[in-house]
């Protein structure tokens, strides 16, 4: 991309994100990737009258072989972490999401915004002011229910206990003192209790794996009991998906994650295939889709830190918070939740 168009991009999402004079914003990269993005936050930072740094970390020695979580380059640098959390902001190009050192960062007051996805895709769903009010009206909603049921044609039948958890957001920037975002993003999300999950999804043709980056093609039927998945059937992709979580070796793989709904309606289901390389953003974010996921939930405050961990985004589902429709086939049906357009 033209690093003009970069440039700006970063400045409004650095504006967005209340960026200014007196702040200090740090850029932290991996071996050569993104160096890009970290110039023009460098330049959207200096632009705002704060002061700007790039701190880059060694390229990763060696692979896991799986996309495991939370392993940030940051645990045997305990300087680094010191340094970055005396920054107002953090602008994390290496997916530092699920790390200890990321909860030591936002806990010393640091905001956060993890930004990794290609630039066509930043800027398409570039965020608005508009699009968080949306998203925290859902927060809100959320964080006021007791109980979420989530049903689809497919014979979807689940319902999550919640109270136990906080509710997050996300809408793509951050402007309060610890609070972590990632571009982009619209969507809302909270966790059932440990032991409060029970019932059954059944997954359609179309709905998302994420990280295989795949749809789905054969339904894949998951029994839950207890807040853990105790069966999974199906076709090539139940198989596909038992034996990824097999290969961890973790029984924590198989625990009940986040769970929530997306609020983008410029974000496209069919978006994996115009970035098949990208984190998956766009699909976690589109307008309607369901998403739970599974793996770990010390991300809200949880025991569970295994490195496995799925998003899946389903289409044409319904769910329900304390028997109120929120989403109903696919659609969102609360007017304060829904684009202007579609009230
Ligand atoms: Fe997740």
């Amino acid at each position: 991309m033209n690093h003009n168009l970069l440039n700006e991009m970063c400045l409004r999402q650095l504006t967005l994100s209340a960026v200014h004079e007196g702040e200090t914003v740090a850029v932290l990269s991996r071996g050569s990737e993104r160096s890009d993005y970290a110039d023009a936050f460098l330049f959207a930072a200096g632009q705002l009258g704060a002061s700007a740094y790039h701190m880059r970390l060694p390229e990763p020695s060696g692979s896991s072989g799986a996309w495991a979580v939370g392993e940030s380059g940051l645990a045997t640098n305990p300087r680094a972490v010191e340094a970055l959390q005396q920054a107002d902001m953090l602008v994390d190009l290496t997916f530092l999401l699920f790390s200890k050192e990321q909860f030591a960062i936002q806990g010393a007051g640091t905001r956060v915004l993890t930004v990794v996805e290609p630039a066509p895709l930043l800027a398409r769903l570039m965020p608005t002011p508009e699009l968080r009010e949306r998203v925290e009206v859902g927060a809100e909603l959320l964080a006021g229910a007791g109980a979420m049921r989530i049903t689809s044609p497919a014979g979807t039948d689940v319902t999550y206990r919640l109270g136990r958890y906080p509710t997050m957001s996300e809408y793509g920037y951050t402007d309060q003192p610890g609070r972590w975002d990632h571009w982009p993003a619209a969507f809302v999300f909270t966790g059932g209790t440990d032991d409060g999950v029970d019932g059954t999804i059944v997954l359609s043709p179309g709905d998302v794996l994420l990280p295989f980056n795949t749809y789905v093609q054969t339904p894949v039927t998951l029994t839950i009991e207890k807040g853990f998945i105790t069966d999974i059937r199906g076709g090539l992709d139940a198989e596909l998906l038992s034996s990824y979580i097999e290969s961890f070796e973790d029984p924590r793989g198989y625990g009940m994650s986040h769970v929530g709904w997306g609020l983008d309606e410029r974000a496209k289901w069919h978006g994996l295939t115009q970035f098949p390389g990208g984190m998956g953003m766009e699909l976690r974010s589109f307008y309607g889709n369901v998403m739970f996921s599974i793996g770990p939930n010390n991300e809200l405050g949880g025991p569970n830190d295994t490195p496995c961990h799925f998003d899946i985004p389903m289409r044409g589902c319904s769910l329900f918070l304390d028997d109120e429709p929120v989403v109903v086939d696919g659609d969102v049906v609360i007017p304060d939740m829904r684009p202007a357009g579609r009230r």
